[in-house]
């Protein structure tokens, strides 16, 4: 089956054309910049060659058209036309508390996903345009809706409700619902994978760190807990996210420096993390090759980064009781073994012996734990995209 798996976000679309028996992508893509001036197209096929097409992108759909004209180009595409698609697979932020797993979309679903909006008003509207573009542009054409959420929607109410009245729950649905459910998913089977259990058997602790963060306790292979909460916001220190904080200490900030929601919510999410820290950078190879030239800031944002990791760690292996593996991934996971080596270090008492020389070489998949850790400590490069292709094609096949 082909699929063609569509992220999108407010300025941009990410994509993929997957192919589900050959476990690959036939292309994938992004159209960056859209509805701003310097908009662009580019897709990269399976042997690597790049194409491109720039103009302006007005809209979502606009968008949408140049990536069926890029994949069926005569020359430069990769299919000969869309009737060859199968399906498209959406990632969606935010399902709330309804989608427990991948849904076909119909109309009943599409008005489902605009009530969940009020929830992830930053996220959702851009996903439904996608969604509502492909319908119109591709009307013979099934489309499925996998969600961030719902790998998170096994947690118990322990984990999820906010020390906050109760009543604001079932009024607005103010809850922890976490995020990043299908990269957490992936990297768990593919650590049982590597070790040859059964996933009911194990419990794990997941680290997706990348320009946004979290980390996830499975235990069995169900999320019981994870970090991300009502929003993105919540939990690790992130690129622009600002992680945890004392929620009455934003109130005072905005009293003090006299800023609207509007304006708060910015400085959480755009203002914060890394960057807030550092004054330097989102990103983590700059703060870590300042970090290198003593600049203390830079080193600073390092610590309170992977300090907040860790201690979500001890506190998930607390959740877990017992854990069989940690498993590191994204942009920071998959490459800073700085971070990896400061988030572990010291927890040998919990079981993570860190191996440093495999900690500071090889790529792709691989244990970096000692022989005798008591925790298998893994790198797993995550697949977000093969996790919804496959779950678009389950769902087609009504084994969803
Ligand atoms: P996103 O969450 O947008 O998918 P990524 O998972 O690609 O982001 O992660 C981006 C982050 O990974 C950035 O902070 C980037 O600096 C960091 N990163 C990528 N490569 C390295 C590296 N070699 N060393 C340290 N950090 C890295």
């Amino acid at each position: 089956m082909k699929v063609l798996v569509l992220n999108s976000g407010s300025s941009s679309i990410k994509y993929q054309l997957f192919d589900t028996v050959e476990k690959s992508a036939i292309a994938r893509g992004v159209a960056e910049r859209i509805g701003l001036r310097g908009a662009m197209l580019s897709q990269t096929d399976a042997k690597g060659e790049r194409a491109t097409l720039s103009g302006e992108i007005l809209d979502h759909q606009q968008a949408i058209r140049y990536i069926i004209a890029l994949l069926i180009d005569p020359s430069r595409g990769v299919i000969k036309d869309m009737q060859e698609v199968d399906a498209i697979g959406h990632r969606v932020v935010h399902g709330g508390e309804k989608f427990a797993k991948s849904v076909l979309i119909d109309d009943e679903v599409l008005n489902e996903l605009h009530a969940c909006v009020d929830l992830a008003p930053l996220h959702n509207p851009h996903n439904i345009k996608g969604i509502e573009a492909c319908r119109q542009l591709m009307p013979g054409t099934q489309n499925v809706a996998v969600f961030d959420t719902a790998f998170h929607l096994t947690m118990p109410k322990a984990a999820y409700i906010y020390g906050i009245p109760y009543i604001l729950y079932k009024r607005h649905g103010i809850r922890r619902y976490g995020f990043h459910g299908t990269s957490h998913y992936y990297v768990s089977r593919r650590a049982r994978d590597l070790m040859q259990v059964k996933i009911e058997e194990v419990n794990m602790i997941t680290c997706h760190l990348g320009n946004g963060s979290s980390i996830t306790a499975i235990k069995g292979g169900k999320s019981i807990d994870t970090s991300m909460g009502f929003t993105p916001t919540e939990g690790l220190i992130m690129g622009t996210r600002s992680g945890d904080v004392d929620t009455a200490a934003m109130l005072h900030v905005m009293r003090r420096e006299d800023l609207d929601s509007r304006e708060a919510t910015t400085l959480l999410n755009k203002h914060s993390g890394l960057v807030g820290i550092s004054g330097i950078s989102s990103d983590m190879r700059e703060i870590e090759s300042e970090a290198a030239e003593g600049n203390a800031r830079a080193n600073l944002a390092i610590d309170v980064m992977t300090y907040r990791l860790k201690k979500y760690i001890a506190a998930y292996s607390g959740a877990l009781g017992k854990v069989d593996a940690l498993i590191f991934t994204g942009g920071i996971g998959e490459n800073s073994s700085l971070v990896r080596k400061k988030s572990v270090m010291g927890m040998e008492n919990f079981g993570f012996k860190l191996d440093e020389a495999a900690n500071e070489s090889g790529a792709g998949e691989r244990l970096i734990s000692t022989p005798d850790s008591p925790v298998k400590i893994y790198i797993i490069p995550t697949n977000e995209e093969l996790v919804i292709a496959f779950d678009t094609e389950r769902v087609l096949h009504g084994e969803l």
